[in-house]
């Protein structure tokens, strides 16, 4: 399974949000989209990724002043993205690995979607469960 696949169920839509962008209307779009983590998009593509992580660590650290900074602030700069033709195993093993859960899809300079852990753990259990009921019927004819 390719994360092509996984695009095809779940769609390309993807949160993004301007650098300059408060913590507030951060906050705001991650409550709109129901998500766990927004892209920051600047003038040439992707310049970060933001988690609800990021918000919880560095709001203990600094307070409720934090609400008025800008995302760039706190995002993660240095983005780890994928490729439609990646697959779902190689994936899951990098976001095991590296310990987060979300990554956005580059193919050429455009960004055409986000895979999350949970999508990954759907795709794998529907791969198994395909390949049991294939066994099944091999067995049983
Ligand atoms: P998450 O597990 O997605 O909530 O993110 C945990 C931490 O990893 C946060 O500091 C995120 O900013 C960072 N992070 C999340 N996704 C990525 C990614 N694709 N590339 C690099 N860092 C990431």
């Amino acid at each position: 399974m390719r994360i092509a696949d996984v695009l095809r169920t779940k769609g390309s839509a993807v949160a993004t949000i301007d650098p300059g962008a408060t913590v507030t209307e951060l906050l705001r779009k991650l409550a709109e989209h129901n998500v766990g983590a927004i892209v920051v998009v600047g003038g040439s593509g992707v310049a970060g990724i933001v988690s609800e992580r990021d918000i919880v660590r560095r709001l203990n650290e600094r307070g409720a002043d934090l609400l008025s900074a800008p995302v760039s602030e706190i995002m993660t700069a240095d983005v780890f993205t994928c490729s439609p033709s990646d697959t779902v195993d190689s994936l899951t093993v990098v976001m095991t690995e590296r310990r987060f859960r979300h990554v956005p899809v580059i193919s050429g300079d455009e960004l055409v979607g986000i895979v999350s852990i949970g999508d990954v753990v759907k795709s794998r259990i529907s791969q198994l469960e395909t390949d049991s009921d294939q066994l099944q019927a091999y067995i049983t004819s």
